[in-house]
């Protein structure tokens, strides 16, 4: 497109770009060009092209931003997007797609996408976001009531589970400090009794833990892993010495967190155990259930939450288990107190002279300030779907992954990790004929890349003592344990083709 004129430049974009009162008709055919790409990416049958090397240099260049200067059409744009990018991308609802927490997401949740999107209200004070406001408290108090939180609890969307664990061990910490020691941390900031705080989490506990740690300025060595069962549930015992043998080194236990779903094995920390502990020695219980605090939901699962009304706060992300698009998860504290912790009052946003209960402003609760509207989607899907609904696709997941287990259970070629209780397995290939450890290892990061890379199927890895062991992550419910079968085969058949970069090299 060739401009000579500055004028025409202005007025040519005006009207093509901007969303306002006349864009009615062009926002339909943007969304029209749109779902033809989308259609094409949903008429992919493999969850990956697959890649090699020269694939993804010529990916890295098709990406670089030149010829920027002058307005394009989008549909060139969006052809080149397509072929960069769409094409590329890892279908999550594909049964072969077994790898990390991605779930298949709800319709009701992406048509809520494109309100919100498209709206683009900011919950961060009233005087933006309105009623929206109402739908975000609603959601919140609909998740609060399921773990039986009273009217003194509340919440607040965040990012995920990282900053959802962050706001927890911020408020653990501060509490504690101006509890016991009547030090105001948010106004003064950091004191040296507090280089004596300790956190107890299971040695299976998601890595955000020992990082927001580092983040609040207490280290990763303020976080004391404790060991787990065979069970990979938290030891309780080990947690009871643990502590004790903190305070003996004149340190100061401040937090646990109970993992209900660990990141790897799905596995629940038993929360009852946790929660009296945690109240005898007047810590801090917070519960990460990023991964499993939606299965409260299912019937199956409901046994693993008892001993909630223990804690202080809770993670949970709906871009984990409630079919939702990324990003969606919320922070829940069981006093709303609490909240004055990451509060803050500024003068043009939220003025204390302001406050007004009608009108609440959620960036009361916030770390964010400008935030997106995510609770829409879940609000919604709740809406459409039903809680039932969801709950039949948590207990579907379930079941897959039991199933997995008893069939590789017996398969010489396999050695299965644990009893799944959520939606995971882990396990390992293992070659009969190899004659040391290590070899098991190559060959079974062999068999992941050698997957992915052909775009057959994408399964993850983790350690178990030292070593490599592979995991199916199921979240879709639309799978089935024919299908995972069948990438069970692929992984036996490749690990045979295995050939160990011989030693004689
Ligand atoms: C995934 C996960 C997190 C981190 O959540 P994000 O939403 O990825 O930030 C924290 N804890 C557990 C147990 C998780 O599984």
């Amino acid at each position: 497109m060739i401009l000579n004129e500055a004028t025409s430049l202005k007025e040519l974009s005006l009207n093509n770009y901007l969303f306002n009162e006349e864009s009615a008709k062009l926002y339909e055919e943007y969304t029209l060009k749109t779902l033809n790409h989308i259609q094409q990416f949903l008429s992919q049958r493999k969850f990956y092209k697959g890649d090699n090397l020269e694939e993804i240099q010529a990916h890295r260049n098709k990406a670089k931003l030149y010829d920027i200067e002058l307005p394009n059409s989008i549909d060139n744009a969006l052809t080149e997007l397509n072929e960069l990018y769409i094409q590329n991308a890892i279908s999550f609802h594909n049964p072969n797609y077994v790898a990390h927490l991605n779930c298949p997401i709800t319709l009701p949740s992406i048509v809520a996408e494109m309100i919100a999107t498209t709206i683009n209200t900011a919950v961060e004070t009233w005087d933006q976001s309105t009623s929206a406001t109402f739908i975000e408290q609603e959601v919140i108090r609909w998740i609060c009531n399921e773990y039986s939180f009273d009217k003194n609890s509340d919440g607040v969307f965040t990012s995920g589970g990282t900053q959802s664990n962050f706001m927890a061990l911020l408020m653990a910490r501060d509490h504690y400090a101006y509890e016991h020691f009547g030090i105001n941390i948010k106004q003064n900031g950091w004191s040296d009794e507090i280089s004596k705080f300790r956190i107890f989490c299971s040695e299976k506990s998601h890595f955000s833990i020992k990082k927001n740690a580092a983040l609040l300025g207490m280290g990763y060595d303020a976080v004391i892993p404790v060991k787990v069962d065979d069970k990979m549930r938290m030891d309780t015992e080990a947690l009871y010495v643990a502590i004790e043998k903190t305070k003996q080194e004149g340190n100061i236990p401040v937090a646990v967190v109970a993992t209900l779903g660990t990141t790897d094995y799905g596995s629940f920390d038993p929360l009852e155990t946790i929660g009296k502990i945690a109240k005898e020695q007047d810590m801090w219980l917070h519960i990460d259930g990023a991964y499993g605090g939606c299965f409260v939901l299912a019937e199956s699962h409901k046994h693993y939450f008892e001993g909630i009304e223990m804690a202080d706060s809770v993670t949970v992300d709906f871009h984990k288990t409630l079919f939702q698009p990324v990003s969606c998860s919320a922070f829940l504290a069981k006093n709303k107190q609490h909240f004055q912790y990451v509060s803050y009052y500024a003068d043009y946003l939220n003025p204390i002279e302001d406050k007004d209960p009608e009108r609440p402003n959620l960036i009361e609760k916030s770390m964010q300030t400008t935030r997106r509207f995510d609770a829409l989607k879940v609000w919604l899907t709740l809406k459409t779907l039903g809680t039932k609904t969801i709950a039949t696709y948590l207990e579907e997941v379930h079941q897959l992954a039991k199933q997995v287990y008893h069939h590789i259970l017996n398969n010489p070629n396999f050695e299965v990790a644990h009893v799944p209780e959520l939606s995971t397995v882990v396990f390992r290939y293992k070659n009969s004929e190899a004659q040391h450890e290590p070899t098991h290892d190559d060959v079974n990061l062999y068999i992941k890349s050698f997957l992915y890379r052909s775009g057959k199927a994408s399964i993850a890895s983790t350690k178990l003592n030292g070593n490599i062991y592979l995991k199916f992550t199921l979240l879709n419910p639309k799978n089935t344990i024919n299908n995972l079968l069948n990438i069970i085969k692929m992984i036996e058949e490749t690990g045979k083709q295995y050939q160990p970069k011989t030693e004689a090299l």
